[in-house]
């Protein structure tokens, strides 16, 4: 295929650093004082992924094991990223930086005042656990339910690194949105909720059809190529790839991301970015979570709104592009979820789904309580 002539952003893209021999013994993170500021500005981002490489344990040869740890908390022999990530006193520093959205809930309604709100949310470690089998990966019925009610009030969209049928099988809701595979494949509702008057759409955009032919062969080598490291699973996104790692022996890791960076090199149409336990890989356009958040936005007709807020959850180094959209537009918030400091463009924070859960219920239940007083309002008036 011929490469495209479209420029990818450097500035968000998640670096996967140059990786020591496949025979070396990774090092274990050492503490250091490091603690990363939110993110204000790509130039910002960038300092910062290039300020972790430097200050990984032994310098460039361990950054591959830090990032990917810092990608991967929820592993139990993983060390925190952050030292002392659990003291008192930095979960107090990390709540001031990131505060609650729970906490925080009344801020966020404030602003949602005579605005729509529009639901953006990431689909693993977000609505569902991270699990060993990204197969597995089930949303409980109690969540299915937050998200069916908070599709009822506001315009909902799954944005997931996932293959939007896979994502579809495992939310099971007609009335959203889906972007998947990073927002490279996204479909409208099939069954629209009650509070919009538009039709219910197919396919609304796939900017990356070209590339399939390629990621296909990519696919079946890397299948192959990876057969030798056990617990290494390869997830065909149809518009990008995921070789997940969550069950392979830490101290493979980094002959299993040599091996796939070495495969790649033959597929210069494709790159390769990191999240929670997986490696990415994505054709080279200019399109990711964020892209589709603006795309949606446009989409729903609120592309040069002031009256719009949207609220975008995520939990993985794939949903910063999204947060950043936010920010730079002004508008809306990104929640990040995680139970330990990370570098975000975020606003917000939940600790989990459980968290998120207990968020959408909140907002259904503001929102209804908004509803019956303006109600009333109504009634009074005529
Ligand atoms: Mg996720």
């Amino acid at each position: 295929m011929t490469k495209l002539s479209i420029v990818v952003p450097e500035e968000m893209l998640v670096p996967v650093p140059a990786l020591p021999p496949a025979t070396s013994t990774p090092s274990p993170p050492q503490p250091g004082s490091f603690r990363p500021p939110r993110c204000s500005s790509s130039a910002n981002y960038k300092n910062i992924l290039t300020h972790l490489e430097l200050h990984g344990n032994g310098g460039k040869n361990s950054s591959w094991m830090e990032t990917i740890k810092a990608s991967s908390p929820t592993h139990v022999r993983s060390v925190p990223f952050l030292p002392n990530a659990h003291s008192e006193s930095d979960e107090s520093d990390w709540n001031k930086r990131l505060p609650s959205a729970l906490s925080r809930f009344d801020e966020i309604t404030t602003a949602a005042k005579g605005k729509k709100i529009a639901m953006f949310l990431d689909y693993d470690g977000t609505l569902s656990p991270i699990v060993d089998d990204p197969d597995s990966a089930f949303m409980s019925d109690s969540m299915r339910l937050a998200v069916k009610s908070i599709a009822k009030y506001f315009p909902t969209a799954i944005v997931t690194g996932r293959c939007r049928d896979k994502v579809f099988s495992f939310v099971q809701l007609a009335e959203l949105y889906y972007a998947g595979s990073h927002g490279m494949d996204i479909k409208g509702p099939t069954k629209l909720p009650k509070h919009t008057n538009a039709q219910a759409k197919a396919v609304l955009c796939q900017p990356a059809s070209a590339f399939l032919p390629v990621i296909n062969e990519a696919y079946n080598v890397l299948v192959e190529k990876t057969k030798v490291f056990p617990g290494a699973k390869v997830e065909n996104n149809r518009f990008c790839l995921s070789v997940h790692f969550r069950c392979v022996d830490e101290k493979i890791w980094n002959g299993l991301a040599e091996e796939v960076r070495s495969v790649l090199t033959a597929f210069p149409d494709l790159k390769l970015t990191q999240g929670r336990k997986v490696l990415e890989i994505r054709p080279t356009i200019e399109w990711d979570k964020g892209k589709a958040l603006e795309f949606l936005l446009k989409e729903l007709g609120f592309d040069d709104s002031n009256d719009i807020l949207p609220v975008y959850i995520g939990d993985d180094r794939t949903d910063e592009d999204a947060f950043k959209v936010l920010r730079d537009r002004g508008q809306g918030f990104g929640i990040l979820v995680s139970k330990f400091p990370k570098e975000t463009c975020a606003t917000y924070s939940l600790k989990e789904p459980s968290e998120v859960k207990e968020f959408l219920r909140r907002l259904v239940e503001w929102r209804q309580i908004s509803l019956k007083a303006e109600h009333r309002v109504g009634v009074k008036r005529n």
